[in-house]
């Protein structure tokens, strides 16, 4: 294969779940199996390598199947596409007991249990998931995973009141809400012929998926703190990081949410903004469109409360903040992954 080709062929990716094993005794037990560390994609099918972006991720030949090899079975492996093991890894919550996370959307939980992994089971990790079947999909996962510090919760995200003391102290939160999964490789063909048909169809859909991703955004930077908080005039949220992600490849559900976020009343008030570069995976090259992070607001940039912004408040900020991938040219399935953390200069001048 060349360059290209195997750039829009997407190998096998294993992550190995590093709160039941670890990544130099995996790799012992591929090669006692007969694998060798070298190119994934010989013709032998049995080579295997290490991410370079992603620690703890392996690759093997794309028609390399685990679904009844043991270690995927015992919870020691999970098998995750590379692009979604970068939201956790940009949250990257410090593994300590002052971690306090929420997964607002989990299901089935591999993102979860990545958190999990990162945090080595310290702290405390919500995972919030309202489809009750999906729910039972997450709770089996997780404890599969060996996921000791999460607490799986059958809820809607969009009802938890941020002044819930069970809440008061998180401080960093993943949103990897529903979208079109148009950056799924394999549904490409189907949504190709989805996007011939009816094109209003497809943008009436776009856009309502994107204020339900714009409203779970806007509720992760309402301040999730102490209502009492003595003198303070307004409660200071601890929410330190929110990471939002869809494995969408449209800029309505990406770059266009981001902006609206930024725009929004929460974001102001949160002095939330997006983190440089320099935090989110910074040596991937393929990054957001400024075209469309800096295009005019909607009728959807309103504030929960329906007022209209005030054009003062217009702020974007930059793509090489935002992490964009692509099916066919990324090895990797389409996704988009965003970053916002608090300002804290500014959240003190701004009460
Ligand atoms: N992060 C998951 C993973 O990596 O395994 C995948 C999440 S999937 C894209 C979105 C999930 O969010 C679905 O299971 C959906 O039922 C759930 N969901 C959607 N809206 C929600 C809400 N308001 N509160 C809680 N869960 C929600």
């Amino acid at each position: 294969q060349n360059g290209d080709e195997r750039a829009a062929s997407i190998p096998r990716y294993v992550r190995v779940n590093t709160l039941i094993g670890t990544t130099e005794d995996t790799i012992e037990t591929f090669v006692s199996r007969g694998y060798t560390l070298s190119d994934p994609f010989s013709s032998s099918k049995k080579g295997f390598s290490k991410d370079p972006h992603v620690p703890d991720l392996l690759l093997f030949h794309p028609s390399t199947t685990f679904q009844d090899d043991d270690l995927y079975t015992s919870g020691k492996i999970i098998l995750q596409d590379k692009a979604s093991c970068f939201p956790a890894l940009v949250l990257s919550p410090p593994a300590s007991s002052d971690s306090v996370v929420i997964d607002a959307t989990a299901a089935p939980g591999n993102k979860t249990s990545h958190l999990g992994a990162l945090m080595k089971n310290k702290g405390k990790l919500f995972a919030f998931e309202r489809d009750k079947k999906r729910f039972s999909t997450l709770k089996m996962m997780l404890s599969k995973a060996g996921c000791t510090n999460s607490f799986p919760i059958n809820a809607d995200f969009l009802t938890i009141d941020p002044h819930d003391t069970r809440y008061s102290s998180v401080t960093h939160i993943l949103l990897d809400p529903s979208c079109s999964g148009s950056g799924i490789v394999n549904r490409l063909d189907y949504l190709l012929e989805a996007e011939n048909e009816g094109g209003t169809d497809k943008e009436e859909r776009l856009d309502k998926l994107a204020s339900f991703q714009l409203k779970m955004i806007q509720h992760a930077m309402r301040p999730f703190s102490s209502k009492h908080m003595g003198f303070a005039l307004r409660p200071v949220p601890n929410v330190r990081k929110i990471v939002y992600s869809t494995c969408s490849i449209h800029a309505t559900e990406n770059e266009r949410v981001v902006r609206n976020a930024l725009n929004s009343e929460e974001a102001r008030v949160g002095a939330f903004r997006l983190a440089p570069r320099s935090e989110v995976l910074p040596t991937w090259q393929r990054r957001g469109y400024p075209d469309e992070l800096d295009s005019p607001g909607t009728p959807s940039c309103f504030s929960h409360s329906g007022m209209k912004l005030d054009a003062r408040f217009t702020f974007t900020g930059d793509a090489s903040s935002l992490v964009r991938c692509l099916p066919g040219e990324d090895a990797t399935n389409g996704f988009f992954v965003s970053c916002f953390v608090r300002d804290n200069r500014q959240q003190s001048t701004s009460k």
